[in-house]
């Protein structure tokens, strides 16, 4: 599939004034109003459901008592529940990867779209695609925030920084302030990882990069291991620390401590528990969103466990014996008071680009997260980390995904998707973008 990335690079600039002068004379100056009746309006930020039409109005939430056009286009969301649009704060865009050593290859559009589907209206890519089309795609995006999309909203961190990019604190300043003023990304990840006696950046290098970071005006995210690496992220005043320690309960003091920083954690469960998961219960590979979003082959990939390759094998192993450490974490971090954010790490094996971010939701409400905290991770919350409106308040560009039961009682109910409205507008769902393209 590589001659499919080559045909979406990206052409020149000349091009795009072109179509965008194309695109200004056939698009109509203001999208039809939409008009969504009898909504349960589900907000994890206020912990309300509230009964309620929503209008939306040019594409954003009209204030109470805005007259609809007269050409509205009506739903009637009877018995259904609407909650903000999905984000998923841990992603590796290329694909999926099969238990076989097979991959199911994507090029940025295909994965932007199967987010989309799944009502993940924006996602925060933590390395894979090439910087120059990532963040050029998510410029053309960002331009144009109320145009009809298919795609997720992008937002990323380009290449992570680690020991092979900082030698020494002194470096750190110069070399982010220059990488931010190159791509001008929404966080920098920093590796930070001295799990097994790896060798990773130093204290002193590490708490250097993340102050550049401060400085230059752009959160840290940052990939620990150990325990000791996660205090370490704390104590420098990362915005964000991605996964667990898995090998280690985590120490008694640490959650407290977490809690008053503030630092959030996004601890990536999906991907360190879900291909043990589907090898306990093959049947969750016949989820119906599942099925739409990722290739036959894939599938069945999973469903074939005698072709699982060694690398597989040792996964489905090291997932059983780290799960219980992992739940205690979930449990002690929420009961404390540390802000949990969902990213589920999709782009390894047992993850699936778009439906794993609801199997993040619902680990964690497994692992003990109040269905609130869970969603509100998914969604309000995650958007207050991106700096993003939450899609739902009077006056904010509507992302909304309507869904056929409620969330509150399951989160896997996030999976009975009747509807996604991003940028303002009815996504079509009519076709899955599985169909759209072949894995292999
Ligand atoms: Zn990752």
């Amino acid at each position: 599939m590589s001659s499919v990335k080559s045909v979406v690079s990206t052409p020149p600039a000349a091009f795009f004034s072109l179509a965008a002068l194309l695109l200004l004379s056939i698009t109509p100056a203001r999208a039809r109003d939409l008009l969504l009746r009898n909504a349960q309006l589900v907000d994890p930020a206020q912990r309300t459901i509230t009964a309620t039409d929503i209008l939306i109005h040019d594409g954003r939430v009209a204030a109470p008592g805005t007259k609809a056009a007269a050409d509205v286009e009506t739903l009637d969301l009877k018995g259904k529940w609407v909650i903000p649009g999905l984000i998923d704060l841990h992603v590796h865009d290329a694909g999926n990867p099969q238990p076989d050593d097979g991959y199911e290859e994507m090029a940025l559009g295909d994965t932007a779209r199967r987010m989309l589907y799944c009502g993940v209206t924006a996602y925060l890519n933590l390395g894979t695609s090439e910087s120059e089309e990532f963040f050029s795609r998510r410029d053309r995006q960002r331009a144009r925030p109320l145009a009809p999309s298919d795609e997720a909203d992008l937002y990323g961190a380009g290449e992570p920084f680690g020991r092979w990019s900082l030698g020494s604190p002194a470096m750190a300043p110069g070399k982010v302030a220059a990488y931010v003023k190159k791509w001008r990304p929404d966080v920098i990840k920093i590796i930070y990882d001295h799990a097994h006696g790896r060798s990773s950046l130093d204290r002193p290098t590490f708490v250097a990069a993340v102050n550049a970071a401060r400085a230059a005006g752009v959160k840290t995210v940052v990939h620990i291991s150990t325990w000791q690496d996660a205090r370490d992220a704390i104590e420098a005043g990362a915005a964000a620390v991605t996964h667990f320690c898995d090998d280690d309960l985590i120490p008694d003091d640490l959650p407290a401590q977490w809690a008053k920083s503030g630092v959030r954690s996004i601890p990536t469960m999906a991907v360190q528990s879900d291909l043990a998961a589907i090898v306990a219960q093959p049947a969750m590979l016949e989820r119906p969103l599942l099925r739409a979003v990722a290739s036959a082959a894939t599938l069945d990939a999973y469903r074939h466990r005698r072709s699982f390759a060694n690398k597989a094998l040792g996964t489905v192993q090291w997932q059983r014996e780290d799960r219980a450490n992992d739940f205690a974490a979930v449990r002690r971090l929420a009961a404390a008071g540390v802000t949990l954010l969902a990213g589920s790490d999709v782009g390894n094996l047992g993850t699936f680009q778009g439906y794993s971010l609801h199997r993040e939701i619902k680990i964690l409400q497994e692992a003990g997260l109040p269905a609130w905290d869970a969603l509100a991770g998914a969604t309000t919350k995650a958007a207050d980390f991106l700096g993003r409106p939450h899609g739902i308040r009077a006056g904010e560009i509507a992302e909304l995904v309507i869904l056929d039961a409620n969330p509150t009682d399951d989160v896997a109910n996030t999976e009975k998707i009747s509807g996604v409205v991003h940028h303002g507008q009815l996504v079509d769902r009519s076709k899955p973008p599985v169909a759209a393209t072949t894995g292999k």
